[in-house]
């Protein structure tokens, strides 16, 4: 485990995000549950809620729309956001392709470790998140509110998943 090396939009105070190799079994189980489970396919993203070495919850973020043609179209670019070079990780919900913060995979396994493995499991517990190399704020509010101690990216998630432009 180490201290990611490239800038971060956004974290809060006294936080770091972390990094592991994608051959880490709860990293594989992220990029599984991004591959499998994902409905916003410009930036597909999974999250694993690990303690204790075991696996308490998952998701992967959700778009706003799920008919499969809607979801293909903002997959070849038809992004609100994407037009209109609205910065990474504001204004989701300017976009009914691109999950809302609600509905990225950090908060939603936390929602999903929340109600499947209860409050006190989900304190101290880690998020592997593969398919994005930062969080945003509303996932790290909903993250801190839940007690999660350290959020672990793949290795290399910069030159995978930064914007290239
Ligand atoms: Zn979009
Ligand atoms: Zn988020």
């Amino acid at each position: 485990m180490m201290k990611v090396p490239w800038s971060i939009p956004y974290l809060p105070e006294g936080r770091e995000i972390f990094s592991v190799s994608a051959i880490d079994p709860f990293m594989s189980q992220a990029k599984r549950v991004r591959d499998t489970q994902s409905t916003d396919l410009n930036h597909s993203t999974g999250a694993v809620v690990v303690k204790r070495s075991e696996a308490i919850g998952s998701a992967a973020n959700q778009a706003g729309f799920t008919h499969p043609k809607l979801i293909e179209l903002h997959r070849k670019g038809w992004c609100v956001r994407k037009l209109l070079k609205i910065k990474s990780g504001t204004k989701y919900w300017l976009c009914p392709g691109c999950s809302t913060h609600h509905d990225h995979a950090e908060s939603g396994a936390v929602r999903d470790a929340l109600s499947k493995a209860g409050a006190d499991a989900v304190k101290g517990a880690d998020v592997y998140l593969y398919g994005h190399f930062w969080c945003c704020k509303p996932c790290w509010d909903s993250m801190l509110a839940a007690g999660i101690a350290n959020v672990y990216v793949v290795d290399n998630a910069f030159e995978l998943f930064g914007r290239k432009k």
